[in-house]
């Protein structure tokens, strides 16, 4: 489903990741895991074209470089930044349909969207009229979450989305991932942690980013590489 060929990725002139080379197979829940500033967010980034990148990189069997990056999530790409970039004056609802309104799905398949959204999110769908400035942090996480669901129904990639919940509500966004890979098994996920025990149980496989290079690894304490 997404496969890196020699890929090396540079913001400006500093190479930030380098010689990648990894395919990540369809319906794959991956943790990809790494200390702060080992290049994380810089390779969700790339997916989605934020920086420049020499080598392949393919999506689906076809190279990825040439799409511009506002046409990547119409691929079938969600991506949940770290930071959540909620626009606080919009609702809760509209900031979970902003990218179905840039991508033009079309009311018949934003409204088939978002109820699946909501059969995830339930508790999204009672505030789903309040301001997003309004809710809170925790909750935002989950706005952002279900933004992300509306686009990614190949890949879903979440960046460090338990960083700064409280144990409460990281465990619901835990559930609702497992909701979502419960209504459909196809979909990719890609999740970003610098803290490994947090995803334990719930990957199928762990990449671990170390200076800016990608090897195969494992989220079990006992075993040496994570
Ligand atoms: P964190 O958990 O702290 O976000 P990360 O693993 O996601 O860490 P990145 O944010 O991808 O790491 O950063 C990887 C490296 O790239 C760091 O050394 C960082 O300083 C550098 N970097 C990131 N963005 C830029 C930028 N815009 N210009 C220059 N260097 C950058």
């Amino acid at each position: 489903m997404l496969e890196f060929r020699n890929v090396t990725a540079s913001i400006g002139i500093i190479e930030i990741l380098r010689d990648l080379n990894f395919r990540i197979e369809p319906a794959e829940t991956l943790a990809l895991i790494g200390r702060n500033g080992a290049g994380k967010t810089t390779l969700l980034r790339t997916i989605m074209g934020f920086t420049r990148v020499t080598g392949e990189l393919l999506f689906d069997g076809k190279p990825l470089t040439p799409v511009a990056p506002p046409k990547r999530p119409g691929l079938g790409i969600g991506y949940s930044p770290e930071d959540r970039r909620l626009f606080s004056a919009f609702t809760v609802e509209e900031n979970i349909l902003l990218p179905a309104d840039a991508a033009r799905l079309g009311s018949a398949e934003t409204k088939r969207r978002l109820d699946k959204v909501y059969d995830i999110l339930p508790e999204l769908k009672e505030m789903a009229g309040r301001p997003a400035g309004n809710v809170s942090g925790g909750q935002g996480k989950m706005v952002a979450l279900a933004r992300a669901l509306m686009l990614g129904t190949k890949l879903v990639m979440l960046d460090e989305p338990f960083q700064g919940l409280a144990p409460a509500l990281a465990l619901r966004y835990a559930d609702a991932l497992r909701a979502l890979r419960d209504s459909d098994r196809s979909i990719t996920l890609i999740i970003t942690e610098s803290n490994p025990s947090l995803l334990r149980g719930f990957a199928s496989r762990t990449l671990v980013i170390e200076r800016g290079e990608v090897g195969e690894g494992s989220l079990d304490p006992e075993r040496k590489s994570a």
